[in-house]
């Protein structure tokens, strides 16, 4: 099976372990970048972070680069 990004992307959740691509031994785990809830953009400005919240994770404040969307939401990162 020759895997594309949207093979890959559709059918593995975050932290599934990936088929090994090219000649590379390391195993491969996906893990997707964030995305705008309102338009799936991936182009996020980060306007203020915390990096540790004292458990490991970290909290942003992110809007949404597109234009038309600009939507502001936070994300946490396990
Ligand atoms: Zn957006």
């Amino acid at each position: 099976m020759k895997l594309t990004t949207e093979s890959i992307t559709t059918e593995l959740k975050p932290g599934d372990r990936l088929p090994n691509l090219g000649a590379s031994r390391l195993p491969v785990y996906l893990y997707p970048r964030p995305r705008c809830p309102e338009c799936g953009g991936t182009r996020l400005n980060k306007y203020r972070s915390l990096a540790d919240q004292g458990d490991g994770s970290a909290l942003w404040w992110v809007k949404c680069a597109d234009d038309d969307c600009a939507a502001k939401f936070k994300v946490l990162l396990e």
